[in-house]
């Protein structure tokens, strides 16, 4: 599946807000955004936030690309986890949310097993998970309630989880999950809701944009 492969730290300068897509560099001071918190290009100093137009489609629109660069979702797949929503019982914009917060390779990063979603859909594609004890290496795989999502016996051994394992427990792991440090699983409990969604992104602006 494609993906964005273009520099990242410029997608917080668009949308005028950190969305932690590097992991630790994130919370450093070399974090792009804090030293550049102005849009990219060559008149990005100029078009300060402040004094930027914002119609209601300007809203719209970077409410939505805001959520697909935080989750790292090209337009088509977007859309599709649109119509997934849709089918659901309950608010779209919210419904949109949660499927988001089902794939695979956020699950992973919300368990704490990587420092970034792209880091996560990297593990994921290299085989390193299991989901319910079957490999699972596609990290657009929407999770449901009561899977198992855990690392593979023998990725275990390599540095990187020998590593990781110390490092477990330290981010909040979200109540709808599960951690096993020990046993490197995770649980989903129950799916989200929008409350436990700590995304910063309108639902409503997305869903608004799609309908027009
Ligand atoms: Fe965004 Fe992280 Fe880059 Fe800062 S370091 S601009 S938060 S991706």
């Amino acid at each position: 599946m494609a993906r964005y492969t273009g520099p990242v730290c410029k997608l917080c300068r668009r949308e005028g807000v950190k969305l932690y897509l590097k992991g630790e560099k994130c919370y450093t001071d070399k974090c792009a955004f804090e030293r550049r918190s102005y849009p990219p290009g060559q008149h990005g100093k100029q078009t300060s936030f402040r004094r930027r137009r914002s119609s209601d489609y300007m809203l719209q629109l970077r409410a939505k690309q805001k959520a697909r660069r935080i989750y790292g979702v090209l337009e088509k797949q977007f859309r599709r986890y649109l119509r997934i929503a849709e089918g659901r019982d309950g608010l779209t914009g919210e419904n949109l949310l949660i499927v988001l917060e089902q794939r695979m390779d956020n699950v992973v990063y919300r368990l704490g097993f990587a420092d970034s979603r792209a880091q996560a859909r990297q593990l994921v594609q290299h085989g390193h998970f299991m989901v319910n004890g079957r490999k699972t290496d596609i990290p657009s795989y929407l999770v449901r309630s009561e899977d198992v999502i855990g690392v593979k016996t023998t990725s275990r051994k390599t540095r990187y989880f020998r590593d990781r394992r110390e490092l477990l427990g330290q981010r909040e792991v979200p109540a709808w999950l599960s951690l096993n440090e020990g046993d490197l699983t995770g649980r989903v409990l129950v799916l989200p809701t929008r409350q436990e969604i700590d995304v910063p992104v309108d639902e409503q602006m997305i869903v608004e944009f799609y309908s027009r």
